[in-house]
């Protein structure tokens, strides 16, 4: 049983490896991972969108109230995200209340963007206020944002087995590659089209 300390974030992307945090089927969550706003601080730490610093500074200012609200405005976005990038793949436009949603939360992450110097020219950065407890989630909206509008939304698949439902984007040599992870769901797959040949021979 994966947990959010060992969820594989194979995602290629942020807002995919977001989405890829819990298990949908038919568009509805079947298995979830992120049950706490803990689990959502341990996530981002792990995806080195927050640091260790910043993830116990959240901690101490957290209200358990306020916290339980923020887990579940995070768990509606990923939704969102979830199928705008799933309809993609299908290739199909998100629905107006889908895209309605992220680009609210969109125009809230730009507060937060900053052009800064970097090692070559300029980049943007996604800060936020240290108190925010929304904070995670702007740089993995920033991230949807970028990756829709990218000439790289076509190699953005999902896993090719029946019971798994995670997004990545397709960086292999051949664009080919059909399985979040062959050693995982690809096997599974191997062992599957194995037996049914055997049953039929
Ligand atoms: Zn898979």
């Amino acid at each position: 049983m994966m947990t959010v300390e060992t969820l594989k974030l194979i995602g290629g992307a942020l807002c995919l490896d977001f989405a890829n945090s819990a298990d949908y089927e038919n568009g509805r969550v079947t298995q979830e991972y992120l049950h706490t706003y803990d689990d959502f601080l341990v996530w981002s730490q792990r995806v080195g969108v927050l640091s260790e610093e910043q993830v116990q500074h959240l901690r101490t200012v957290a209200q358990p109230e306020r916290a339980a609200q923020v887990l579940e405005e995070t768990l509606g976005l990923r939704d969102v995200i979830y199928r705008i990038f799933s309809a993609a793949v299908a290739g199909r436009t998100a629905s107006r209340n889908d895209l309605e949603a992220l680009n609210a939360a969109f125009t809230e992450s730009v507060r937060w963007l900053r052009i800064v110097a970097a090692d070559e020219g300029y980049a943007y950065l996604c800060g936020g206020s240290d108190d925010d407890l929304n904070r995670p989630l702007w740089s993995i909206v920033q991230t949807a944002a970028a990756l829709l509008t990218s000439p790289e939304l076509p190699l953005v698949r999902q896993c090719a087995a029946d019971d798994c439902s995670y997004l990545f984007v397709d960086t292999s040599r051949n664009r080919s590659r059909r399985w979040c992870d062959m050693d995982d769901c690809g096997n599974r797959a191997k062992a599957k089209r194995h037996y049914r040949r055997t049953k039929q021979a």
